[in-house]
């Protein structure tokens, strides 16, 4: 049984890991364009600064991704976020803490007394009419109220989809949180219940000693295949019950192929086999988003946590801003800051395409007007990601349906990647996973 492989960012790397382990003598082929794994886990080292131009770690409250590092062997390269890393703050007039208890919650100036009052009437809001394509918006207004829809939904997905509350569709974008008004009636009810059966929220972020690359690097070595990389596949088409993939210049034939790419490249390459697939795929939106760090010798760190989200409203124009080596020492040198900034996402498209040194200049510029920092930077890093993450907005479930019932019409074919369901690198983890053991089912029968 040979299998291709097309895509070795985590989604492509967790199904070749977990089919490999399930099926140890099945041949692997695994196309990657860039010139090495990793996809959107991409650290770069500059004079002695880790910056992430990606993913910065995972969170431990699903088990997947510390699934995958311990049966790869590499638990030792783990490296958790340092207590101070939980104080997180948003920026809307002015820098505030988030508050993390009930009490600080009902001090906190984030909202107004009526915003507060309205959020505590939450548990007698009736239920929707669980509309698969209500955004976040809507949802968070009819629950929770307009103001703590536009000061912490507006944060929340800035920080997780570089996206808005308006754009993302809460039972696509947030299953949990759909279902808790769906079991329970309510999202504070529904909390209840799930901490009195013992699943808590939160998790700790964890990350990598040497940052996420280390790990990509890990599995790189732990994956047993032909590795072909610096190789785009060019054009897929099938032969008869297999498939042929078309590489740079080379022709190979598969009896499983795997598309492991963003749903944009899968796209093209399965138009021709299917019409209606690749036009299902390309209906699959992006945020773009540039990474801007930048690495300070002399500098304390201006913020005692993990770092700050902004709000539309604050009209600062960055997402957020990460206080990298407070989160993990290990991202910059002793007495040294990184700061990480976020800048565009579906809120401000237009500046992620900027040039680098605009995007240097307006992140210096946030910087100093949410943080005070002045300084310039010794280090600067820019990473831009036209097509960052996928923007799981209203019509995003019956696209993904009509995806996986077009491709269970190709035998031999499977999906998987971020664009489909779920973002986060936990995610990744478990749908490479969950495809692994069904390929490896699919020869018994
Ligand atoms: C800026 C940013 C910050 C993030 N932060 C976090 C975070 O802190 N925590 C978290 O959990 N998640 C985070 N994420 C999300 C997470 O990193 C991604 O969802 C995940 O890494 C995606 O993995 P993937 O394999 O599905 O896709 P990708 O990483 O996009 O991998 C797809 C691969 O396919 C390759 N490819 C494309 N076309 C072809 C072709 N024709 N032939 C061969 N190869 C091809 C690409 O080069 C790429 O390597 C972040 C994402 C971004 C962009």
């Amino acid at each position: 049984m040979r299998i291709a492989i097309v895509g070795a960012g985590l989604s492509g790397l967790a199904t070749a890991f977990w089919l490999q382990r399930a099926r140890p003598d099945w041949p692997l082929t695994i196309y990657e364009s860039a010139p090495a794994p990793g996809g959107a886990l991409a650290t770069a080292e500059i004079e002695g600064f880790r910056f992430e131009g990606g993913a910065n770690g995972f969170l431990t409250n699903k088990p997947d991704s510390l699934e995958l590092v311990r049966a790869a062997g590499a638990e030792a390269l783990l490296l958790e976020s340092s207590a101070a890393a939980r104080r997180r703050y948003v920026y809307t007039d002015a820098l505030h803490r988030l508050p993390e208890s009930p009490g600080a919650f009902l001090g906190s100036p984030l909202l107004s007394w009526r915003g507060k009052l309205r959020l505590l009437a939450e548990p007698w809001i009736a239920r929707g009419p669980g509309d698969p394509d209500e955004t976040l918006e809507d949802f968070g207004r009819r629950r929770l109220g307009r103001e703590f829809t536009a000061v912490f939904l507006d944060a929340m997905t800035a920080g997780i989809y570089a996206s808005t509350p308006r754009d993302l569709a809460v039972a696509a974008a947030f299953p949990l949180v759909a279902a808790l008004e769906r079991e329970h009636g309510g999202l504070i009810r529904g909390m209840l219940a799930r901490r009195r059966r013992g699943a808590g929220p939160g998790g700790v972020l964890t990350s990598f000693t040497g940052g996420v690359g280390t790990f990509v690097a890990h599995l790189h070595r732990a994956i047993a295949a032909d590795w072909r990389l610096g190789s785009a596949a060019s054009a897929v088409e099938r032969a008869g019950r297999r498939w042929r993939v078309q590489a740079a210049g080379r022709s190979d034939e598969f009896d499983r192929l795997v598309v492991a790419t963003p749903a944009y490249a899968a796209a093209p390459l399965l138009a021709p086999v299917d019409a209606a697939l690749g036009a299902s795929l390309a209906r699959i939106r992006y945020a773009p988003v540039a990474v801007v760090g930048l690495g300070y010798r002399g500098l304390a760190a201006p913020l005692d946590g993990f770092g700050l989200l902004s709000t539309s409203t604050a009209d600062l124009p960055v997402l957020g801003v990460l206080c990298d080596s407070n989160v993990f020492p290990d991202r910059a040198p002793p007495g040294a800051t990184l700061l990480r900034a976020i800048v565009g996402g579906l809120r401000r498209p237009e500046l992620a395409a900027r040039p680098e040194e605009e995007l240097v200049a307006l992140t210096r510029a946030a910087i100093e007007r949410a943080l005070g920092v002045r300084a310039a930077p010794d280090v600067v890093y820019v990473r831009r990601w036209p097509r960052a993450i996928p923007n799981y907005g209203p019509g995003h479930l019956a696209t993904v349906a009509a995806i996986e019932a077009a491709a269970a019409q190709q035998p031999g074919l499977a999906l998987v990647g971020n664009a489909y369901r779920g973002v986060a690198m936990n995610d990744c983890c478990r749908e490479g996973r969950a495809l692994a053991a069904r390929l490896a089912d699919d020869a018994q029968r």
